[in-house]
């Protein structure tokens, strides 16, 4: 039987070749988007497990965030930055997936983030979402919420005003643009959970801060944050 299912799965990859989105290699698991070695190579930070770490330390005197952690470091050049731009713009929906699920094993070997009840995606404006055509982090949020076992919600919150990309602004002016950019519309959804915010990557925090600002509002809530790269 086991060499049936070979047959069968050599056959299908002739039709549907399956290759692993870091080097192309076609030696991995059919339901696997990595092969081994590549998902060696992607940096864990170990911050999921351990309280007071970098991405808790952004918020710190600013939001009272539950808990809060990225999976891998963040560099140029790196796997991880090929696969975020995989995810990012070119459509790749089967690598977000995949992705999420990763940060989602993370998170749940963790236990810190046990008691969180939904997950939010960091909202798009509707702009980005229009050209984009999906949002990444809904992708990554859904793959974690495959692994947690746990509702993903999505039309609770809203990204309401566009901002420029804003990889050529400084520190302070992001934090500035991203006051009030979003809002929630359904607040019957947030009402007394602890909502889990994912995003793909942490830099300043200002965006998911912003977000977080905005749920927090909302009556008896509590944020937690995770995103799958964490940068300085
Ligand atoms: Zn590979």
């Amino acid at each position: 039987m086991i060499q049936v299912k070979n047959y069968l799965e050599d056959f299908l990859h002739l039709f549907f070749p399956h290759n692993c989105i870091g080097c192309g290699t076609d030696i991995l698991n059919n339901e696997d988007a990595l092969c081994a070695h590549c998902l060696t190579q992607l940096p864990e930070t170990g911050f999921l497990t351990k309280p007071d770490n970098p991405v808790e330390k952004i918020f710190y005197g600013r939001l009272p965030i539950q808990h809060a952690g990225s999976a891998f470091y963040f560099n140029k050049d790196s796997l991880l930055q090929h696969l975020i731009i995989q995810l990012k713009y070119r459509a790749n929906q089967t690598a977000g997936m995949y992705l999420g699920k990763i940060l989602g094993n993370l998170i749940r070997d963790a236990n810190r983030f046990d008691d969180i009840d939904i997950i939010v995606p960091l909202p798009l404006n509707e702009k980005k979402l229009f050209t984009r055509g999906y949002n990444q982090a809904s992708l990554l949020a859904k793959g974690v919420a495959e692994v947690l076992q746990k509702p993903v919600i999505e039309n609770a919150v809203e990204r309401i005003q566009f901002t420029e990309t804003q990889t050529h602004k400084n520190r302070i002016t992001r934090w500035q643009t991203m006051e009030g950019v979003f809002k929630v519309v359904n607040e019957s959804l947030l009402k007394n959970k602890h909502i889990l915010l994912v995003d793909d990557i942490v830099t300043t925090g200002a965006t998911l801060e912003s977000c977080s600002k905005a749920v927090l509002e909302a009556e008896n809530t509590q944020v937690s944050i995770c995103t799958l790269a964490y940068t300085i």
